[in-house]
């Protein structure tokens, strides 16, 4: 299925680095349209950078998340296997960074995915990931043509480009629509991703391989751990995921309802 948003996005990669070398990044913040200074968070001016929050704080060892209590691991990462061996996100799921990806994959606005993929490079390169591969946590048919483009596909041919990756497009297909992710927690997401996933066409290039999973947000994980799974079975020797953002690591919500 060709889509033409993803093929225009394809397009805006190449001419985004040509763009870049003679004007690196000198945009207008993506929030509040102000001219910002060259460089600098997710593309966003000192104002609206405020209403970032770092993903730097105490994480949980394992998917990443900002913890809340003097603890080295999650109570999801401790109580459930966990298919991926690290997950890392640039940013805390709200403010800014909410605003950021909601404006990018509802508005189809294709050059957020650069300025967010340079944020997701610099923290790979800080977090020392050493992947081999990268593949891209597959979108549903129908939210794709809903939206006009893949977004994660984009938001990886930027990074790939960035950290200089190949890409395995197609690693991972989804085979079954599971939308209604988002309106659930804990175990219940756990069972809704379950046979979600499937190898696709590219699942050769992952054999053997470091892969780095790339979403734009990790919300229990459960999401990455499904996907990550598929990668294993089909002999990937490690899993680590990527992602623009992550949410603070909530016991309230998600464990409620017992373990699996
Ligand atoms: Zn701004
Ligand atoms: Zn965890």
């Amino acid at each position: 299925m060709k889509i033409r948003g993803t093929i225009n996005a394809k397009r805006y990669v190449k001419y985004s680095a040509a763009a870049e070398f003679i004007s690196p990044f000198q945009a207008a913040c993506l929030i509040c349209g102000d001219e910002k200074e060259e460089g600098g968070l997710a593309g966003l001016c000192a104002q609206c950078r405020m209403g970032l929050t770092l993903n730097t704080g105490r994480v949980c060892a394992k998917c990443g998340r900002m913890l809340i209590a003097e603890e080295e691991y999650c109570e999801t990462c401790r109580e459930h296997e966990r298919y991926f061996d690290l997950a890392r996100s640039c940013y805390v799921y709200e403010g800014a960074a909410r605003d950021i990806v909601t404006a990018y994959k509802y508005s189809s606005r294709v050059y957020y995915a650069r300025h967010m993929a340079q944020d997701m490079a610099e923290l790979y390169n800080a977090a020392d990931m050493s992947c081999s591969v990268m593949v891209p946590v597959p979108t549903s048919k129908e939210k794709i043509a809903e939206r006009g483009f893949d977004h994660i596909a984009v938001l990886c041919l930027f990074l790939s480009k960035l950290l200089h990756m190949p890409l395995a497009e197609n690693a991972i297909t989804k085979v079954k629509d599971n939308s209604a992710q988002a309106a659930l927690s804990g175990i219940d997401r756990e069972l809704n991703v379950q046979g979600v996933y499937a190898r696709g066409e590219d699942i050769s290039k992952i054999k053997g391989a470091h892969v780095l999973l790339v979403d734009d947000v990790l919300t229990t994980g459960a999401t990455a751990s499904a996907a990550a799974k598929v990668l294993k079975r089909f002999k990937a020797s490690k899993v680590s995921v990527l992602t623009f953002a992550s949410t603070r690591y909530k016991v309230t919500t998600e464990n409620l309802g017992g373990k699996l």
